[in-house]
């Protein structure tokens, strides 16, 4: 059972030199109170040495950890301070020394505390196995470099020591306080309601006042604790003065106790020696029932340093420069392989709660570019004034007895163009969607090695940028194919005869309102419409059918639309030929007839608009148009929704994906760059060799718990 607390004390050992003394709480006794009340002069009783800085005000700075280990054939008793491991101080003023310096250090030289703990063993054949913590006293008035707040500072180095489950807390009172006002019951109670793991220590029995005692406190009457109180006497200023010896104090305290006329009764039960057996036992039982979740937390500790591990990679064991380039090759298959995984959802992280890789790509297609395109209308762009005005631009001096197909394809390859921006920008959306993947992709063997992470980076970037390139090309090539032929025959496209025969039911249908408002006037509408309409009975209509056949037919056979094509540019010359002549004619007079007060006719303006209102020709040709262009434009509008994301798919995403792995091998799989690319980075490096040391750390205390296991 003893050996309980050397193993305690092993564990401190091995996890504070891993730095993992804090992850796991282990037993300690810790010792609280206000300033001054002898917490100090309690150790060094047990202890029973002189080695620690005492005096007025506040000495006990930082935490002091102190670890007695018993060595039954030691001559003498020493020291070891810190992390010089093995150097063996006998001196209790070297110690002492070195203690305050430590202190000064940290802490500043001017009262100032610091939580950093000091840490300091004692071997002797005089002692029983324990882990103390001496702590700064609790003040309320500060004094030097001491803040303000100096009772908060104190309290919050003190708590976190007291809080640990798994400590044994000593709280020291002087014999002339009153307990319910003890600062150390107090912050006891705090942390241990019901007083399981606190013992009272009553210090300075022999400085009360004459006819005063503390037997009721020292009988637990007064403020009860389950571990109950111990009475101390130890040396006061004068004896230390005196050099008056701990061992000499201990005779004394024994005989004071002995000899009083109220704690004789108790005097087994009083004194140093009596609390060191006490901790001692208390100490052990604290342990044992620690020691399960102790087991639990180390085995917990391990699986996640393994795990770490794992992560950082194993480098240590690359030597050959053939494992390097090895290294270097899976490395890019593992990011190559990630990028495809994450386009195709098969990453890991299926608990993700939003859209990520593949699926974010899709959102752009059809939430962002279709919807887009899906809402353009070409009258988003276009007023009917506009419409008209290219109606008559398109027709020249010749009005058209058929749909005035110039203006409409001029309109329609309008619209069409529209339709590059959208696409094009589509491409670069799923572009950055793609640069967004590539920077998602978390891959800790590669984040170790800065300048592979960044080449990788730099390669996608450069990889991606060409497939974008080409996809901007194609998306333009398919622009243009749609502008290069405007398709009038295809099938989803409502034709021209559609549209006669539609405008012919809304004539009908305006015709047929108007004789009902006023039978006279409707007649003369109808009249009117005829008589710019070329078309003015069934015959005439039919006529324009079978003309806008021909006209059709016409589009289809080339060597007729050749000979047309001929006669029409014989007409068109010798027009030109007709104008030229006006021209020149126009010209020698104008000087003349500008002036001339006689002239009737009125002068024509330099800009020429449109009338205000559409004549019934113009809004009959109007409508057609725009029937003709909103059915164009949607046929467009439904293969470049088509299209585009296709060659967005074909061109940047798959083609990226497929040959991402190859681009990478080919621009960093190289002799030469095998070691700037496995040049690691130094913080990882440091992380795996403190892992490592943790885990071979944490293992030893497995083994030393199974050790223990074995022994009871
Ligand atoms: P700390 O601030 O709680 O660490 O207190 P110290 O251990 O430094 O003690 C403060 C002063 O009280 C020192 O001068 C000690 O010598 C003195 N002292 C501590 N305990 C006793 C005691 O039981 N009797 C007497 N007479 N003096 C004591
Ligand atoms: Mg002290």
């Amino acid at each position: 059972m003893e050996k309980l607390i050397p193993f305690i004390n092993d564990l401190h050992d091995i996890l504070s030199q891993a730095g993992l003394s804090s992850e796991l709480n282990l037993p300690s006794i810790v010792v609280i109170g206000s300033q001054s009340v002898g917490k100090s002069s309690l150790l060094e009783s047990i202890v029973g040495r002189e080695f620690l800085p005492r005096g007025k005000g506040i000495v006990t700075r930082r935490p002091i950890e102190i670890q007695l280990h018993q060595v039954l054939d030691a001559e003498q008793g020493w020291f070891e301070f810190m992390d010089k491991k093995g150097e063996k101080i006998f001196e209790s003023e070297d110690i002492r020394k070195l203690i305050e310096a430590e202190t000064d250090k940290v802490a500043g030289k001017n009262k100032g505390i610091s939580p950093v703990p000091i840490k300091v063993k004692y071997f002797s054949k005089d002692i029983l196995d324990l882990q103390l913590i001496d702590l700064p006293g609790i003040t309320k008035n500060p004094v030097g470099d001491q803040p303000q707040d100096i009772e908060q500072k104190v309290l919050d180095i003190v708590i976190p020591f007291i809080k640990n489950q798994n400590s044994l807390i000593l709280a020291v009172s002087k014999a002339s306080d009153d307990l319910a006002t003890s600062d150390g019951l107090k912050l006891a109670r705090s942390v241990d309601p019901n007083g399981l793991r606190t013992i009272g220590v009553i210090t300075q029995l022999d400085l009360m006042d004459d006819g005063t005692d503390a037997l009721n406190d020292l009988l637990n009457q007064t403020y009860p604790l389950q571990l109950g109180y111990v009475g101390v006497i130890m040396r006061g200023q004068k004896d230390i003065q005196k050099n008056k010896t701990i061992t000499e104090q201990l005779k004394d305290e024994k005989s004071f106790f002995e000899n009083h006329r109220l704690y004789k009764k108790y005097s087994e039960k009083m004194g140093i020696n009596f609390l060191v057996k006490t901790l001692n036992m208390n100490f052990i039982q604290h342990i044992k029932k620690a020691l399960p979740i102790i087991r639990e937390t180390i085995i917990s500790l391990v699986q996640i340093k393994e795990y770490d591990l794992k992560q950082y990679g194993d480098y240590d064991n690359l030597e050959t420069k053939e494992n390097k380039n090895l290294l270097v090759l899976t490395l890019i298959s593992k990011f190559s392989n990630s990028y495809k995984d994450m386009l195709e959802g098969r990453c890991l992280d299926i608990t993700s709660k939003e859209l990520i890789g593949g699926s974010r790509i899709i959102y752009v297609f059809n939430e962002t570019f279709r919807r887009t395109v899906q809402k353009m209308n070409p009258f988003d762009v276009l007023s009917d004034d506009e419409i008209r005005t290219a109606i008559k631009n398109a027709n020249g001096i010749r009005p058209t007895l058929f749909v005035p197909e110039g203006a409409f394809e001029l309109l329609v390859r309008q619209q069409i163009s529209r339709l590059r921006m959208p696409s094009i920008e589509c491409s670069h959306i799923v572009f950055e969607e793609l640069r967004r993947v590539v920077n998602q992709i978390s891959i800790p063997e590669i984040e170790r090695f800065d300048t592979l992470a960044n080449r990788i980076s730099e390669v996608f970037e450069n990889l991606l940028n060409k497939c974008l390139r080409q996809t901007e090309e194609i998306i333009s090539s398919l622009i243009e194919i749609e502008l290069g032929y405007i398709n009038t025959s295809h099938p989803d496209f409502v034709s021209g005869m559609d549209m006669v025969h539609k405008d012919e039911q809304r004539q009908q249908q305006q015709v047929q309102q108007q004789k009902e408002k006023s039978p006279l006037q409707s007649e003369n509408e109808s009249n009117k419409f005829f008589n710019f309409w070329p078309f003015k009975n069934n015959k005439q209509t039919e006529l324009y059918d079978s003309k806008l056949d021909n006209l059709n037919k016409k589009r289809k056979t080339n060597i007729n639309s050749q000979k047309q094509q001929k006669l029409q540019q014989l007409e068109e010359s010798q027009i030109l030929q007709q104008q030229s002549v006006i021209n020149k004619i126009v010209s020698v007079n104008q000087q003349y007839f500008m002036n001339d007060p006689k002239r009737q006719l009125p002068q024509v303006p330099n800009t020429i608009k449109i009338t205000e209102r559409p004549s019934k020709r113009e809004q009959t040709e109007m409508d057609m148009i725009k029937d003709l262009l909103v059915s164009y434009f949607n046929l467009v509008k439904k293969n470049i929704c088509d299209s585009v994301p296709k060659t967005v798919i074909t061109f940047l995403v798959n083609q990226s994906r497929n040959f991402c792995e190859r681009e990478l091998i080919g621009v960093l799989y190289k002799q030469e760059l095998v070691d700037e690319l496995l040049q690691e980075n130094q913080f990882i490096q440091k992380s795996r060799q403190e892992t490592k040391q943790s885990l071979i750390s944490l293992r030893t205390c497995l083994n030393l718990l199974n050790d223990l296991d074995s022994k009871f």
